[in-house]
């Protein structure tokens, strides 16, 4: 059982960093995955008075606030839009309408899941995280960083016209997924990330592999075959690593074959 001592809706993100420094005090986010947990708060750091529940949109990025929930995600049109619908995807096998309207982006990068579509499908867009402290780096850079005190404030997507497919696959409906699978298409950059290996997603990255014109079947396989390989793979009570590694070579062949579609 969690139990909360203290309830704080702070007024300033230096309010929130400086509570935050405390072991005992956690921020929250739409607090489902935390409730889920065994602990003691004793303050629990509300940030939802900061504003930071809007999705704004400039000329060149979407500005993403960490207490936007997933169902904003799915929701906003001009970022399907921009990524061809793949955040939806991403987010909308995730439990229910209910739990999304809830559980935020904040809560979703910070946590750093292992299961994470939510950090699956970011890592292959130009995506970069807001920290109070740390300021602004590359969501590929977060993912890799330790967990610390910092609070995270805003998601940053660049638009640059990237092409995006985003794919998982569950046992049951509402389930985690036993693998999750984003590709992206820049020029002749491809952008490969797979999560729920049961690892935390990882990016890669190849430019030129694929002919400018019309690749061949067998090509789009053997760049596939070669992109599974550069991810590690787990066994659990969802699916084994064998089986992980070849859904992985699937969905990435798909992915690419997705991105390519209108390019010729
Ligand atoms: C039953 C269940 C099923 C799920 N299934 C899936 C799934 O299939 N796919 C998937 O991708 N995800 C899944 N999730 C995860 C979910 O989508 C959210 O990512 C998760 O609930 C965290 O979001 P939250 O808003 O609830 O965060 P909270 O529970 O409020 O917080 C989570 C962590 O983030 C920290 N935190 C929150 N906001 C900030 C901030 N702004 N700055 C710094 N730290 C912060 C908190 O201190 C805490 O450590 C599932 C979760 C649950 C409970």
């Amino acid at each position: 059982m969690i139990t909360i001592n203290n309830f704080v809706k702070v007024k300033t993100l230096a309010e929130a960093y400086q509570l935050n420094q405390k072991r005992t005090n956690v921020v929250i986010g739409g607090f489902m995955w935390l409730k889920m947990g065994n602990r003691k708060i004793q303050n629990a750091i509300d940030l939802s008075g900061l504003g930071l529940n809007k999705i704004e949109e400039t000329d060149d990025e979407f500005r993403i606030g960490s207490m936007c929930t997933l169902r904003d995600l799915e929701l906003h049109e001009g970022l399907n839009n921009e990524c061809q619908g793949a955040l939806k995807e991403a987010v909308y096998h995730i439990v229910g309408v209910q739990f999304r309207n809830g559980a935020t982006v904040g809560g979703s990068i910070y946590g750093r899941y292992g299961f994470s579509d939510v950090l699956t499908c970011l890592m292959v867009l130009d995506c970069y995280v807001e920290l109070f402290k740390g300021g602004i780096i590359s969501l590929k850079e977060f993912a890799k960083k330790k967990y610390d005190n910092d609070i995270l404030v805003r998601i940053l997507i660049k638009k640059d016209s990237r092409k995006v497919s985003y794919q998982s696959q569950r046992n049951a409906k509402m389930d985690f997924p036993l693998i999750a699978v984003a590709v992206a298409k820049k020029k002749n950059n491809i952008f490969v990330a797979v999560g729920a290996r049961p690892m935390k997603a990882k990016l890669i990255q190849k430019s030129g592999c694929l002919s400018e014109q019309n690749p061949s079947q067998e090509e789009i396989a053997e760049f596939a075959d070669w992109a599974k390989g550069q991810f590690s793979y787990g066994s659990n009570m969802r699916a084994s690593k064998e089986y992980r590694e070849y859904l992985a070579y699937v969905y990435i062949k798909r992915g690419v074959k997705e991105v390519l579609k209108d390019d010729h």
